[in-house]
């Protein structure tokens, strides 16, 4: 299951927290939806999941965040 951080643009609160699909997450400091995603790892999710091969990032609805993590470069976590 993804473990993914959050940083909470209205209180700029970071946090992480599962993802259930495509559901989002509030902030647990002031309950805001306006969240941005910042998925804490980057290898997380292929180390976790071998049995699909390579790297897939699916990009829901808004991903502000991180959403370069699938190639090979990912300047916004700061990996790599
Ligand atoms: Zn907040």
């Amino acid at each position: 299951m993804p473990i993914y951080e959050y940083k909470c643009n209205a209180c700029n609160a970071n946090f992480e927290t599962l993802v259930m699909g495509s559901s989002i997450p509030e902030c647990p400091s002031c309950d805001s939806k306006d969240l941005s995603r910042l998925m804490s790892a980057c290898g997380f999710i292929s180390k976790s999941s071998g049995s699909s091969g390579e790297t897939q990032v699916k990009s829901s609805a808004g991903s502000s965040g991180c959403g370069s993590c699938s190639s090979s470069s990912c300047s916004s976590c700061g990996v790599g």
